[in-house]
């Protein structure tokens, strides 16, 4: 991984107390308002996957639809919405996860990925794991070969990482902020 790509952590904005006291929230915005920076983090996201067979990027609602779109772009694939729980108008698949207060519920379409298919997860931050476990084994149920998750932002004092690794799925992310 990447500790310091300085040109792309610069364009992050930092939030503190946001959403709530104690939390320092990395705002992406900032970088996807910039030219420059934007591109060279859909590139930087996309670079260990080139020529991997991607068939689908899984992006995390939201931000991950920003950031996944693109790279699905690039790397010429399908991609597949990960929603919160009751925005997906067919059937779909349901995993529940805790967060730091109670907890959180994500789908897919039960067809979203066909069994044996390589996907790509996509998300702006990676912090407990949480959310991107929780797709991770929702895109498993439908039969996906996750074959890696990419990140702008990694928080790894909070674990994630090695979480989403030790899972089987490779963790690329480009920028690491300490904390939480
Ligand atoms: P987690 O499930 O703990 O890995 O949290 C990851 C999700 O929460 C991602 O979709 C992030 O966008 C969001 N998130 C968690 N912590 C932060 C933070 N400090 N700044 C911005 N977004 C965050």
């Amino acid at each position: 991984m990447q500790l310091g790509n300085i040109m792309l952590a610069s364009a992050i904005r930092t939030i503190p107390d946001y959403p709530r006291p104690g939390i320092l929230f990395r705002d992406i915005t900032t970088l996807l308002g910039d030219a420059r920076a934007f591109r060279k983090a859909v590139d930087e996201l996309v670079q260990p996957f080139v020529g991997a067979k991607i068939s689908k990027v899984a992006g995390i609602e939201a931000r991950g639809f920003i950031l996944g779109g693109a790279v699905a772009h690039q790397l010429s694939s399908g991609f597949t919405p990960v929603r919160k729980r009751g925005k997906l108008p067919a059937a779909t698949l349901r995993q529940t996860y805790a967060l730091e207060y109670g907890e959180d519920e994500v789908e897919i379409h039960t067809d979203a990925v066909s069994p044996g298919e390589s996907v790509l997860l996509v998300d702006d931050l990676i912090a407990t794991g949480g959310t991107a476990e929780a797709a991770v084994k929702l895109l498993r149920q439908a039969g996906a070969n996750v074959v890696g998750a990419a990140f702008v932002i990694n928080l790894p004092d909070l674990g994630g990482a090695q979480r989403i690794a030790a899972i089987g799925v490779p963790v690329h992310a480009l920028v690491a902020f300490p904390g939480h």
